[in-house]
């Protein structure tokens, strides 16, 4: 019998258990019993149900209160010395780094938070040198282990390598200059092995240990480290499948193969191609191939005849005893369950398969190669085909308007009228200040706008009324903008639920999930929608919002979008039509809206693209053809208007060393980036290149809601200027303010405008 395998699971909750008790503890609303009793339901339910659907290799370990990467670093003992001496018990101090913590005389900022590869899950991300004391405070995936054990379940942990783990760490400010994280390795792998030995001696008998940097450029850099470190851990560890996932081997496949490690899990849905080349390295070797033929990132329906193609070529060359068959990667990145929706139609409802559908998915492609006689199998494999059949028929049905504007687009619709300089000229017409002060878009979405959502919709609150009360929640943005001497506005965007979402649904070609959530970070989930078929603009989608904001002010509004390749990275992309296509449909769509605005009387619009550089290819080799066709639609969209309107761009994040010329290339006239929490560096980079534009590098971070001081956003001011022409500085927050509450925004912002205040006097 082929062994099936799921590499981890959403870890949420089916109802958003997870959120909800977390946030609760956080308001001192409940305590840490409550909490670990939730979070002990949600992993019960995550294992019974795994095991119920057939899946023979059950993961654990891999769930998370918050980040999975902070979870090692809280076992390791790998605690910034400013969390330390705080009198925090072990789950405050967990939180403190996970989200900074200002009470009770503790004022400590959070750790930095990186998007994971490619995805748009972030983890904390590692601060380490030389003085860390690494040892074991406390075996998680053995606790969870054991935890499953009691239950009847036996289930394969799951902990991030050694390697992985080093590779995503950065050096604290304290290390000396040439530290690099990996020289720790000698130092952290005792830890390992005590984690790994106990998880033995409780008679685990596979232990997955995920090692996805092996998938970048980067990777091939660690051969040594690999071949150092593995043996060590084999020793006394117990079985090791070692996982690789989000993309390609290459040749890193060779050393791999070397090692004595029992198992080796790639990935065939982001790589099908590898798959010859890993058998030919391994078929000497005892080593057990996983293949990853059941995609943790994608929300469409397995073609079991693909997959199973694959996983027979495998065992035609192994054997059934050394081949598994398993998900991609981890599936948190897709919603729990289709079971959940109720809105979808049966024929939407076909197409797809969430996290606990793919766990059954796993299950009966192993039952099929194994050679079941099973009905229910039988009954599995052909009800897939038919669905298969089915949505490739749909797919058939092109919108031809779409993509005949599509094929006609010419090399001047990518481009402004006038160079920057000209341009600069022109908005003078905003009227700004030297030093303006803005904000990314977004305030706070209270407990009120959330009600008034949901009211809506179910029609406790005519559209009239709602419409009313998005009003008067403008109106107050406006007047608090006003009132703290902002410069350039926004409307606030309480009509959003979401900076997608509220894009699709009011564009044709995505449909909609009622309870289909993913963690993007911590406590924060987000229910991508799905993009279906070609994608079009029905109407305005926002202008009249802006034009009734601009109503109330005589100070410049801006009018708020979010870019096409965001909204095509945050969603749950067509698989049949190629990603670049889909992001023109949507550009196309955004150029229209953005052109609707200019002419509404909107002088200054923002498309945000925080998303660009979370698409870029793991590979080097394949960021060209991304960023070409990335950085087109983003000018596609904006390039329709006049020198006088001043457009904007947003990024959510501070690595820009790889991707800066694509970033001037976009030619925004304003681009605002995250700063606050990278340290300098990513200002000198603009300095380095000389960004000609305008540029606002976030002077606070929103992710916490610590409120800084004036002083402290007047060093910043004052440091980025060492690096940033001063006429071309904005001075604004590192991102949107929905998640925060409106007690801490206005104690920021009129922190942030007296900062501004502050360097209009003294940079005269
Ligand atoms: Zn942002």
């Amino acid at each position: 019998m082929v062994a099936s395998s799921v590499l981890g699971f959403p870890r949420i909750g089916a109802n958003r258990e997870i959120k909800k008790v977390v946030e609760a503890y956080w308001a001192g609303k409940t305590n840490a019993e409550e909490v670990t009793k939730v979070a002990a339901e949600v992993k019960k339910l995550n294992w019974t149900e795994l095991k119920q659907r057939g899946v023979t290799h059950i993961p654990s370990g891999d769930f998370s209160l918050y980040d999975h990467v902070l979870d090692h670093s809280a076992a390791f003992n790998a605690i910034p010395k400013r969390y330390h001496g705080l009198g925090l018990s072990p789950l405050d101090t967990y939180f403190a780094m996970a989200r900074g913590r200002q009470a009770d005389g503790v004022d400590v900022p959070a750790g930095e938070m990186k998007k994971w590869f490619d995805s748009n899950y972030h983890f904390l991300v590692p601060e380490l040198d030389d003085t860390v004391e690494f040892k074991l405070n406390f075996n998680k995936p053995l606790e969870e282990f054991k935890e499953a054990q009691a239950l009847g379940i036996t289930t394969r942990p799951v902990v991030l390598g050694p390697i992985t783990y080093l590779a995503l760490s950065k050096a604290t400010k304290e290390a000396k200059a040439d530290f690099e994280p990996i020289s720790l390795l000698p130092k952290l792998l005792p830890v390992y092995k005590q984690l790994l030995s106990e998880l033995k001696a409780a008679g685990a008998e596979w232990v997955q240990v995920d090692e996805p940097i092996l998938v970048t450029d980067k990777g091939a850099s660690f051969e040594t480290q690999y071949g150092s470190a593995y043996p060590e851990l084999v020793a006394v560890a117990p079985k090791l499948l070692l996982t690789t996932f989000y993309g390609r081997l290459e040749s890193n496949v060779n050393f791999l193969a070397k090692l004595p490690i029992a198992g080796l899990h790639i990935d065939l849905d982001r790589a099908p191609d590898q798959l010859d080349k890993t058998i030919s390295a391994i078929s000497s070797t005892p080593i057990i191939l996983s293949l990853g033929v059941v995609s943790g990132r994608s929300v469409w329906k397995t073609d079991f005849a693909a997959a199973i193609k694959l996983v027979q070529k495998a065992i035609s060359a192994l054997g059934q005893d050394r081949v598994i068959v398993a998900t991609s990667s981890t599936i948190l990145h897709i919603p729990v369950t289709l079971a959940s929706e109720n809105k979808l139609t049966e024929e939407q409802k076909d197409w797809f398969s969430f996290a606990l559908e793919k766990a059954s998915e796993v299950a009966t492609i192993a039952a099929v190669v194994s050679g079941s006689q099973d009905a229910a199998v039988a009954a599995a494999l052909e009800a897939n085909h038919t669905s298969i059949a089915k949505r490739r028929d749909f797919e058939k049905n092109s919108d031809d308007s779409v993509r005949k504007r599509v094929s006609s687009i010419t090399p001047d619709q990518y481009e402004r009228k006038s160079p920057f300089a000209v341009r600069l000229e022109a908005q003078k017409v905003l009227n700004l200040p030297k030093f303006p002060t803005t904000t990314i878009g977004s305030f706070p979405q209270t407990k009120e706008i959330r009600q008034a959502r949901a009211k809506l919709g179910k029609n406790e609150l005519s559209e009239a009324e709602y419409e009313e009360f998005i009003k008067k929640e403008i109106e107050s943005a406006v007047r608090f903008q006003e009132k703290i001497g902002l410069d350039l506005l926004v409307h606030g965007e309480p009509e959003r639920n979401d900076m997608v979402q509220y894009f699709g649904e009011r564009l044709s070609g995505f449909v909609f999930t009622q309870n289909a959530w993913v963690q993007s970070y911590g406590s924060r989930y987000v229910r991508p929608p799905i993009i279906v078929s070609d994608v079009s603009r029905k109407e305005p989608m926002t202008v009249r919002w802006s034009e009734y904001a601009q109503s109330l002010t005589n100070k410049p509004m801006k009018g708020m979008l979010t870019g096409p390749v965001t909204i095509l990275n945050w969603s749950f992309p067509r698989v049949d039509i190629s990603r670049e296509l889909q992001a023109q449909q949507l550009a196309l769509a955004l150029r229209d809206e953005v052109c609707d605005l200019e002419a509404a009387g909107i002088k200054a619009i923002q498309v945000d693209e925080p998303a660009l550089r979370e698409g870029l290819p793991l590979r080097r080799a394949d960021w060209d053809s991304y960023l070409n066709w990335a950085g087109n639609t983003f000018k596609l969209s904006t390039a329709g208007v006049g020198d006088h309107t001043q457009t904007h761009s947003h990024f959510c994040y501070s690595d820009f060393d790889d991707i800066f010329p694509q970033i001037q290339r976009l030619d925004a006239d304003v681009i605002s980036i995250e700063a606050s929490k990278s340290d300098m560096k990513l200002i000198n980079t603009f300095k380095h290149y000389g960004y000609s534009n305008n540029i606002g590098p976030g002077v606070y971070d929103v992710h916490s809601p610590r409120v800084p001081g004036d002083v402290e956003i007047q060093e910043r001011i004052k440091s980025m200027l060492a690096y940033l022409d001063q006429t071309l500085l904005y001075v604004n927050p590192d991102c949107g303010l929905k998640t925060r509450g409106w007690k801490e925004t206005e104690a920021s912002l009129v922190n942030l405008v007296q900062a501004a205040r502050w360097a209009r006097e003294n940079y005269a």
